[in-house]
């Protein structure tokens, strides 16, 4: 299929073909036909699959040609759970748009409101906004709902693992009864089922992948390694690296920045961010790394979510997440769109448990032993911080290079040698 199939305008099809989409993914092939006949959709995929267009395009389409009634106001609500993914979703608006007439802005928190307040004054068709500052502006009097067609939640599960659910209520009483809302959630929980009932009407729904599976395209690898080695592991992956461009997850805002600064210190340009950090402290640091001023980006999840920084070629997990599904929304930062990434994960003798609810996940992780801090023999210690240990000792199927460990003797393709400790480096980062 390709994107004249799908009907879309020919300003549309020029700014797909400046962005260099070659044909729509199955989110779009699947979503845009039904969007475009003025359905609901409730859709579940899986991370950098297209999603934004997904919605996006049909959406602009649906604006421009008009069908949108002439009442004055805001004409489409776009609530995504992160800064970082606001941002993102309104440069793809930026550019999806590029040929129309269309006006939008964006809307968080973190920064002064004096912007996005004149900006709304002036007039906006779209507006894509986290909901606190949403919410905030709406009791100020600068925006107002009710001339809203287009409703999209994004990224739901999120944004009510982040505690927004009472502001999306808040936010929901305020829109008109008659309108198209799109719902976006990579999980489907019994909470998020119950909201999507009340908002939908006749839902088409549309899935693309389960969502427990990670992209094909990721190689994936654990490295058992003492938590106090994990630093040392890390250096020595890299100093075999001629461009690295690596996305780093810690656990907390404060490993993301102590790993920083000890990187910094090692002479690798590593930037931190999190939570604490300001929106432009945030946004700076992702510019530097987009440019590659900076090589690696440490970032917490909630941070991370969202963003979308091609070329990517590793995502390392510091630390594995609590959470199984995290796991493979960070694995989803690389291997977008169907390229090539890797993803490496240091599983300390405390996070096995861990490690085995992310296999029960996906099965594809290999263990990589050949490595000077090699921690596989290690006993399993309890978690520090609350006491979980889960008993068995290991975590997925156990295989080394020589492949002679009961394994699949595979050995990984040859471009990610030097990750693997003492092979020539044959891969570039381009
Ligand atoms: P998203 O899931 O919307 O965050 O998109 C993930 C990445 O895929 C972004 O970098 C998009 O620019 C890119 N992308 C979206 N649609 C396509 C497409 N049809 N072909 C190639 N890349 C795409």
């Amino acid at each position: 299929m390709t994107f004249e199939d799908l009907k879309l305008l020919p300003q549309i099809l020029s700014a797909l073909k400046t962005k260099g989409y070659l044909k729509p993914t199955p989110i779009q092939e699947k979503s845009i036909p039904p969007i475009l006949d003025g359905m609901d959709i409730c859709g579940s995929a899986q991370t950098g699959t297209g999603k934004t267009a997904a919605f996006a395009l049909p959406m602009l389409q649906l604006l421009h040609i008009g069908r949108a009634s002439q009442r004055k106001g805001i004409k489409s609500l776009i609530l995504a759970p992160t800064r970082e993914l606001a941002q993102q979703i309104s440069d793809n608006f930026k550019d999806y748009g590029k040929g129309l007439n269309l006006k939008h802005c964006v809307i968080y928190g973190g920064v002064s409101q004096h912007g996005q307040t004149n900006t709304l004054k002036a007039g906006v068709d779209i507006v894509i906004a986290t909901p606190g500052r949403l919410l905030d502006l709406m009791n100020q009097g600068f925006v107002h709902l009710n001339a809203i067609e287009f409703f999209v939640l994004d990224e739901v599960d999120r944004m009510l693992d982040m505690g927004f659910i009472n502001d999306i209520k808040k936010i929901i009483a305020k829109l008109p009864a008659k309108k198209q809302t799109l719902f976006f959630s990579a999980t489907m929980p019994p909470e998020i089922k119950k909201l999507s009932d009340t908002l939908l009407k006749n839902p088409v729904i549309v899935q693309t992948a389960p969502v427990s599976t990670a992209a094909v395209t990721v190689q994936q690898y654990v490295y058992h390694v003492k938590t106090d080695r994990k630093r040392d592991l890390l250096a020595y992956l890299l100093g075999k690296e001629n461009k690295p461009h690596v996305l780093v997850f810690t656990r907390t805002k404060r490993g993301a920045d102590k790993l920083a600064k000890g990187l910094t210190a090692d002479g690798i340009t590593a930037e931190a961010i999190h939570g604490n950090k300001s929106q432009n402290a945030r946004q700076r640091a992702l510019n530097r790394f987009k440019d590659r001023t900076i090589s690696m980006l440490i970032a917490t999840d909630v941070a991370s979510r969202g963003l979308d920084i091609t070329e990517i070629s590793h995502v390392i997990n510091f630390d594995l997440p609590e959470e199984a599904e995290t796991y493979i929304h960070r694995i989803g930062r690389t291997g977008r769109a169907g390229a090539a990434g890797v993803a490496i994960s240091f599983c300390a003798p405390d996070e096995r448990g861990q490690l085995r609810d992310i296999n029960k996940l996906t099965k594809n992780i290999e263990i990589i032993s050949d490595q000077p801090y090699d921690a596989s023999a290690a006993s399993e210690e309890p978690r520090k911080q609350n006491g979980q240990s889960k008993g068995r000792k290991g975590g997925g199927s156990k295989r080394n290079f020589s492949g002679n460990s009961g394994g699949s003797g595979r050995k990984p393709s040859g471009n990610q040698g030097s990750w693997r400790g003492g092979r020539t480096n044959d891969r570039s980062y381009r």
